[in-house]
């Protein structure tokens, strides 16, 4: 039996591994259950799931959430202070399933308590990759991508050495815009941009996923899992969304990962990991599919990625300003202050801010480090998106 906490439950993600845990119950026993918002699906899942404790991670919802629970014998804790609590209560294996920045520390506390980490959360390799991968090692434990594209070049690492790989290849669908014209993105809604082509997930990282903002998130989340130099890493637009990456050897041999666009196969790889169990996902028939596609990205108009490069050059904690300045820029373009396509210039001003002249040599070990820059990384977007109102 597993010991298995889930940071970030009522997600897209949690949801879905919930789904897989529903069907081996026997095989978990559910130490944490958090959410922010969703109170009912969380007390939903508490009542069928039966954590040791669910956290709600606002604490105005702590009550709410401790009166629906009441009786049922399960500790409810609310805050950041009850998702501390929870995050080092021991268990084998942690899911960083939170959107955002907020993911990083309990991702870290449950690796410091012990865990392995399946690893959802990608905004903590960009924001800390350094330090996410001091702690997994000094803790001893494993950090197993549960993003599709790294779960599979993980995959098609197992075994090999290191020093033979070429170079990645990370695929993105393209997003819902990958047919418009740079006018007409432009002039795009949260509704339009909310809505993706083949994966079905948080509203969030679809609106990045038609930006490239995920892409981009992905391309630093690589070189800080897998130790790659800023010209090993290319992306391709690969519509289909059935081959999630490649990876290239030096014997010229490209290893390919393909599967349908199911994060459960990749969540479920992680829980697994290092067995293989059966998975309720779909099997490819290739025939039906008949071909796949690729093309380059046009920086131009995917900017976010060509933003993404200039973080790999700079390295330090840039990756911690960039995701901070999008989170920010993607608060606006949600709430209608800003258009599509300014979150980009929000996030390369930010940088520009930051590293154009001095840049910023502050040890990225150093937790306080990781979040002063994230703050900034805010404050900055902040002043910066007032100046499209003013
Ligand atoms: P989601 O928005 O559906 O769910 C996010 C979860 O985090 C919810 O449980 C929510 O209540 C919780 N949460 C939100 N803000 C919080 C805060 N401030 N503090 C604590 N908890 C908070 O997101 P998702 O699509 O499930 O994505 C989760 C993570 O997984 C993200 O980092 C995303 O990039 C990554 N990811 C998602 C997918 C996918 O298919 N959805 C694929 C790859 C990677
Ligand atoms: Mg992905």
């Amino acid at each position: 039996m597993k010991r298995l906490s889930i940071f970030g439950a009522t997600g897209s993600i949690g949801q879905s591994t919930l789904d897989l845990i529903r069907r081996e119950k026997e095989n978990f026993q559910i130490v944490a259950l958090t959410g922010a918002h969703n109170i009912d699906d969380l007390v939903s899942d508490a009542l069928e799931f039966r954590p040791d404790c669910v956290v709600c991670a606002i604490a105005s919802h702590f009550n709410t959430l401790k009166e629906h629970l009441s009786g049922s014998g399960i500790e409810v804790l609310g805050g950041p202070s009850g998702l501390k609590d929870a995050a080092e209560r021991p268990a084998d294996i942690a899911l960083s399933a939170i959107v955002g920045a907020a993911g990083l520390e309990p991702g870290l506390r449950a690796m410091k308590a012990g865990a392995h980490l399946a690893l959802a959360n990608k905004e903590s390799m960009v924001a800390a990759g350094a330090l996410m991968k001091k702690t997994a090692a000094d803790k001893n434990v494993n950090l197993i991508p549960v993003d599709s594209e790294h779960s599979a070049i993980f995959q098609a690492l197992i075994g090999e050495d290191s020093n033979s790989v070429e170079r990645v290849i990370l695929t993105a669908s393209g997003g819902a815009f990958r047919n418009w014209s740079l006018e007409k993105i432009a002039r795009t809604t949260p509704e339009q941009a909310a809505t993706h082509p083949n994966w079905d997930m948080g509203q969030r990282i679809t609106i990045d996923s038609a930006s490239l903002f995920n892409k981009s998130l992905e391309v630093i989340e690589a070189k800080e899992l897998f130790d790659l130099n800023p010209d090993q890493i290319e992306v391709l637009i690969h519509p289909q969304s059935l081959i999630h990456a490649l990876v290239g050897f030096r014997d010229g041999a490209l290893m390919a990962h393909i599967g349908p666009p199911d994060m459960r196969h990749a969540i479920g790889f992680a829980l697994n990991y290092p067995s293989r169990k059966h998975l309720p996902v779909e099997r490819l028939d290739l025939t039906k599919i008949g071909q796949f596609d690729f093309e380059k990205p046009d920086f131009e108009k995917y900017p976010a990625l060509r933003l993404a490069f200039q973080v790999l050059e700079i390295g330090q904690l840039s990756g911690a300003l960039y995701n901070a300045a999008k989170e920010i820029a993607l608060d606006a373009f949600i709430g209608r202050k800003i258009g599509f396509l300014d979150m980009a210039h929000v996030v390369e001003r930010v940088l520009e801010r930051t590293f154009a002249t001095s840049g910023s040599s502050v040890d990225p070990l150093n937790l306080e480090n990781v979040l002063m820059m994230d703050q900034m990384g805010r404050d900055q977007a902040n002043e910066e998106i007032l100046k499209f109102s003013s």
